[in-house]
């Protein structure tokens, strides 16, 4: 076996590493998060012992005791980022930094212990350099899936005394089926998110759990994603199922809802807001409610609509549907400022837009 010592990680390359011109097939159209990579990150942890047993494995299934605490109590923290290959052929990552900060921030809210954030940075480095070969040129990245859960065999309701952390790697394409196309959304008027006090603002498997029945009924009501409202009145919008959203208004300004506890801070949505603002756009963290938005598309006051995500970088909103009717948001086809502020953002992701700020992480 091939095993190598680099940092402070072992690194032991895959002897069934898929064959070039394999992968260059599975490139050509590679979807979203249904083809892997030949390599993992594995990273435990052990109460006492601390962080260990750092390693660059060969991909390949976990051996998890039935009894292991997150088959029971769902303790488990993800993040979602990608690796973008250059023109001129260099490797970059996005904000990571900002990854690894809200990881450490996910895992306080869930008990789970804190990898330090060089840590989480080394890795996610590590898989991207021996898994570059993997990287889709032109409109395409890798997405890359860091993640911890507990894993401990106890069924006592306490945090775990064991985890593992693990980082996956996925080639991607465009995450909407037609691309940058405009999206129809369900408003969930039953189901909610996140409520005052809870894990809304943690980037937890369970959050998707908890949105999978309203994204189902999205699906039966011909819509691509949900919407959800806040739990507290069921009036004001928060988020989709796993990107936020931006208004854009006649007079040129954008509004958002606010952080606070049942919204996840999106790295996509911060950057939003600085880039708009730089462009010159007054940009407002505040409720907005349904009603509003309904009343504003009818009117024209609102003009366009986007959510925004790391996996889906900005997309319109075209249609939105509800059980108490249904609205299109301008032209349906999303707008100028989208399409700006998606051009500006994918082009620092890029290398071809200027990047004031330093955003971009180049291996
Ligand atoms: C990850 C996520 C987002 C988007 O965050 P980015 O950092 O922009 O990728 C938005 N909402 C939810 C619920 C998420 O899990």
């Amino acid at each position: 076996m091939d095993v190598q010592q680099t940092s402070r990680f072992t690194l032991t390359r895959n002897s069934q590493a898929v064959a070039a011109d394999r992968r260059a097939v599975l490139l050509e159209d590679p979807g979203f998060g249904r083809i892997f990579t030949d390599h993992m990150v594995v990273i435990r942890y052990t109460e006492g012992r601390g962080w260990h047993s750092h390693g660059v494995v060969p991909r390949e299934p976990f051996q998890l005791d039935p009894a292991s605490a997150v088959l029971h109590y769902a303790q488990e923290i993800f993040e979602g980022m990608k690796a973008y290959r250059l023109e001129d052929g260099t490797v970059a990552m996005f904000r990571p930094e900002e990854n690894a900060r809200r990881f450490a921030d996910s895992a306080e809210r869930m008990a789970m212990p804190v990898l330090p954030e060089e840590i989480f940075l080394e890795a996610v480095e590590e898989l991207v350099k021996i898994d570059a070969d993997w990287i889709p040129s032109g409109e395409g990245s890798l997405y890359l899936r860091p993640f911890l859960f507990a894993s401990e065999a106890f069924l006592g309701v306490r945090p775990a005394a064991e985890y593992i952390f693990c980082v996956i790697a996925s080639p991607a394409g465009a995450y909407f089926k037609g691309g940058k196309k405009a999206v129809t959304l369900w408003v969930s008027e039953h189901y909610t998110r996140a409520a005052r006090g809870g894990t809304g603002a943690a980037k937890c498997g369970g959050n998707y759990a908890a949105s999978l029945v309203a994204q189902k009924e999205a699906i039966a009501q011909g819509c691509d994603q949900v919407v959800f409202l806040d739990a507290a009145e069921n009036k004001w919008v928060e988020e989709l199922g796993g990107m936020n959203v931006f208004f854009v208004m006649e007079d040129g300004s954008l509004v958002t809802p606010p952080l606070g506890g049942t919204i996840l801070p999106g790295i996509t949505r911060a950057s939003i807001i600085d880039l708009a603002r730089a462009k010159g756009h007054a940009v407002r963290e505040e409720r907005y409610s349904f009603a509003q938005w309904r009343d504003d598309a009818a009117s024209g006051r609102l003009r366009e609509a986007f959510a925004c995500g790391t996996a889906a970088v900005v997309t319109p909103i075209g249609i939105v549907k509800s059980a108490s009717g249904d609205f299109t948001v301008g032209n349906g086809d999303g707008g100028l400022v989208t399409e700006a502020l998606r051009a500006e953002l994918t082009g620092i992701q890029r290398g071809t837009v200027a990047d004031p700020a330093n955003w971009l992480r180049r291996l």
